[in-house]
């Protein structure tokens, strides 16, 4: 793994126009997200974590330019991919794939594995029908399957064998980076940890850059070096995995861990419970957007926006608890939160 960037978000919006009535007005709009920027280094896996309707997955949609930005910039590899025409985007589209969460919706099941893996070949130009053939073996071969597989159709395997065949499609075009959207949320515990040691071998072997999305922090904890929280459609703190882990600044942060278990048995925290629901993206709470759940809710909270800053090297937090507050009353908060027992 490198410190070198290899994707560079900034200032990175989505808004959806809320519309009503028969001349569709638009009387407002969903922020799906709203001022995001983080980076990714070459060969690292940056998770990115947050309930359902949190912006996470619209996000990796629109490092794809499958949605286009509302506004701000995406930095690829030292290309803006918001200024590439369609047709310089189908070819950086080699370098960036997807792995989506329900590999059974995102496999044709009308053709065979052998004509599902070849697409990307071809639409990449590989024109000898004997160099796809042979890249489809290698490749289902790479991800645990067998070249017989190639005649089957998506119906004929299990969950965690159709992720692996749509792990196997994505690296077809030998990315740099892949984007992998709950992938591992529909599969059973047990097929779950053989799917993300698999994708955590293909990183090894073939030097790739992940970004992890998920809603639970427990699953992104053994894959990701860094962690990105999302609430609302912003990032909330991010961080090195270890650090997050050890101790969480963000209240939310704090309640998403409550609800994971601890293996360590030493190891005690101080719960944070989660109050009450997201709150309606077409109508987000004013000031932090998470003050309607916060138990640790000031004045100040409901009336400004707090922004996201770097407490500690590599740690970024976007809180008012933090604000003009000395670093060892942060340590005692930490400490409260978060004790070795
Ligand atoms: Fe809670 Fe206030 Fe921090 Fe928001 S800014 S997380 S409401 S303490």
């Amino acid at each position: 793994m490198t410190t070198k960037p290899l994707l560079k978000v900034k200032g990175l919006k989505k808004y959806f126009p809320v519309k009503k009535g028969l001349l569709a007005k638009t009387v407002g709009y969903v922020k799906a997200v709203d001022d995001v920027s983080f980076h990714v280094n070459e060969g690292e896996t940056l998770g990115i974590v947050g309930e359902s309707g949190c912006g996470k997955s619209t996000t990796g949609r629109m490092l794809m330019r499958l949605l286009d930005p509302t506004e701000g910039t995406v930095e690829f590899d030292g290309k803006e991919l918001t200024a590439l025409s369609s047709e310089e985007m189908r070819k950086t589209r080699r370098d960036i794939q997807m792995v989506f969460q329900d590999p059974y919706a995102s496999l044709n099941p009308r053709h065979t594995i052998e004509r599902i893996l070849s697409e990307p070949l071809l639409v990449h130009g590989v024109k000898s029908a004997k160099e796809r053939k042979e890249k489809v073996h290698q490749f289902l071969e790479i991800v645990g399957l067998s070249a017989y597989h190639a005649k089957r159709y998506p119906h004929q395997f299990s969950g965690g064998q159709r992720q692996r065949i749509g792990i196997a499609r994505a690296l077809m075009t030998n990315p740099k980076l892949i984007i992998a959207d709950e992938p591992v949320s529909a599969l059973d515990v047990s097929i779950q940890a053989q799917v993300l040691n698999l994708m955590q071998d293909l990183q090894q072997e073939f030097n790739l850059t992940y970004i992890f999305i998920a809603h639970d922090l427990g699953v992104v904890r053994h894959i990701s070096d860094r962690v990105g929280v999302m609430y609302l459609g912003k990032m909330v703190e991010v961080a090195e995995s270890e650090a997050l882990y050890a101790k969480p600044l963000h209240p939310y942060t704090q309640a998403l861990l409550s609800a994971v278990p601890v293996p360590d048995p030493n190891f005690s925290k101080e719960e944070v419970f989660l109050e009450g629901d997201m709150p309606n993206p077409a109508n987000p709470p004013t000031g932090c957007t998470f003050h309607t759940r916060c138990p640790f809710k000031m004045d100040i909270c409901s009336q400004v926006v707090p922004q996201l800053t770097e407490l500690e090297e590599g740690h970024s937090v976007a809180c008012h608890l933090y604000n003009e507050t000395s670093d060892n009353d942060i340590k005692k908060m930490e400490g409260s939160l978060y004790a070795k027992g």
